[in-house]
């Protein structure tokens, strides 16, 4: 046992202690309300809380989970390169074959840098990215996260084009107005702000298939728009594939569509639940990093060895069992049991869904991007949320987060969960 205390005496505390009691603002459940459990073991698809509740768990540690939690071979390799050290500060055997391995799956990288998070990933990329460039602008879509960069963390004002204001307390509006925004799977809006400022324009950041704001899929032919106009004017494509790589495919989203971004943000699963980050791309832009190039980017704990063995066990493991198809059918088969309920009950209801990913908006037409995101009925999803959580199934705790399948969803856990998802849908008022 890692406490005898239950979830609510060690909210309390760590209300005394860390603000809002987390570290990371979601986890407090502000947004469907109520307060967190504490976890004490996590296996398989399932977490065990404090209060010695089982739950079934579709947020996998927000991602990084694909095996399942605990998985034996990641255990077995961390606990392998424990035997040697914790960190060496010097090149490692490991951050070799990470590399490889990165090289190989990841279409379009041909030379990668480790950081220790997603957030570190995609802000070295737009320095890189402004560095190689010798431009200042940055476009980015409303409702994309791509981590708490200061540049990036503008989200969305009205109409198609505006000039970035921050999202967050502390970030200069001068630091915020070289961030351009646009609407997601808006084309026009694109070639409107690249003919007024095409050649002031670094490059496009994009989550190809954007997962922070539920999730949402590309119209056809708009992402293959997004690498044409950046190769038109001589901006970057960066792909911010931190959620989606090794997810929706070994080679994520680039590998299932085919188009090759300049650079590519990678996190979460990387890392086989250990913190990591990596940025990738090709050699002659990668090479403008120090200590080869002018852009300097830098971490004490980067290509840690424990957190290489980590990653480097999850994504050997996905090589070998290749569960691809698996999550395909998996995913179908809880959309297809969602959208049943929904029916029945007569709600209406989008799943957008690929492979082991999938969101639920209750809303009466696709969601194409974010401004049709928050028109959604949030308020039914809170209900899901707390109607699953009573009965032992864990959603993420936002109507704005999407839900992830792992292998160990199987059988059984598939089977429970559809049954109290349905129940759950049947119940909302
Ligand atoms: C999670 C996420 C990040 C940030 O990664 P951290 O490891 O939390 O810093 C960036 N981009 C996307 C698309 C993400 O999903």
């Amino acid at each position: 046992m890692l406490t005898d205390m239950d979830s609510s005496q060690l909210f309390q505390r760590a209300q005394q202690l860390m603000p809002g009691g987390v570290n990371s603002p979601v986890r407090a459940f502000r947004s469907v309300g109520g307060a967190p459990f504490f976890t004490q073991s996590a296996n398989g698809a399932r977490l065990t809380t404090a209060d010695g509740v089982e739950l079934i768990d579709f947020v996998c540690t927000w991602g990084p989970a694909i095996h399942g939690h605990n998985d034996p071979d990641i255990r077995a390799a961390v606990a392998t390169a424990l035997e040697h050290g914790t960190s060496f500060g010097t090149p490692n055997p490991y951050e070799v074959e990470m590399a490889e391995l990165i090289v190989e799956l990841v279409p379009s990288v041909e030379k990668v840098r480790m950081c220790n998070s997603g957030t570190e990933a995609t802000m070295s990329a737009i320095r890189l990215a402004r560095g190689y460039t010798g431009r200042d602008k940055i476009i980015k879509f409303a409702g994309c996260y791509h981590g708490h960069v200061d540049s990036l963390l503008v989200k969305a004002g009205s109409g198609a084009l505006t000039l970035g204001n921050p999202d967050s307390a502390g970030i200069p509006a001068s630091f915020a107005a070289e961030t351009i925004v646009l609407d997601y799977n808006d084309a026009e809006g694109l070639q409107r702000v690249f003919s007024d400022h095409g050649d002031e324009i670094a490059a496009i950041i994009v989550e190809p298939y954007p997962a922070n704001c539920g999730l949402i899929l590309p119209d056809a032919g708009y992402l293959e728009r997004l690498r044409e106009t950046c190769t038109a004017h001589g901006s970057l494509l960066i792909f911010d594939e931190v959620m989606t790589g090794f997810r929706v495919a070994a080679g994520g989203v680039q590998e299932r569509v085919g188009i090759t971004p300049d650079l590519t943000a990678l996190g979460k699963i990387i890392g086989g639940g250990l913190p990591v980050g990596a940025l990738g791309g090709r050699a002659e832009i990668m090479d403008y990093l120090a200590p080869l190039g002018p852009v300097y980017q830098a971490g004490t704990l980067s290509g840690n060895p424990l957190a290489m063995a980590a990653g480097i066990a999850s994504l050997k493991k996905l090589q070998q069992q290749d569960p691809y198809p698996l999550f395909e059918q998996l995913g179908a088969q809880i959309r297809d049991t969602l959208l049943d309920a929904a029916a029945a009950k007569g709600l209406p209801l989008q799943v957008p869904q690929v492979g082991s990913m999938f969101a639920l908006f209750f809303s009466e037409s696709p969601v194409r991007n974010f401004g049709d995101a928050t028109g959604t009925a949030t308020d039914r999803f809170s209900q899901l949320f707390h109607h699953a959580l009573e009965h032992g199934v864990y959603l993420p705790p936002s109507a704005y987060e999407t839900c992830f399948l792992c292998t160990a969803h199987d059988g059984d856990a598939i089977e429970r969960a559809a049954e109290v998802l349905a129940e759950g849908i049947q119940s909302i008022r």
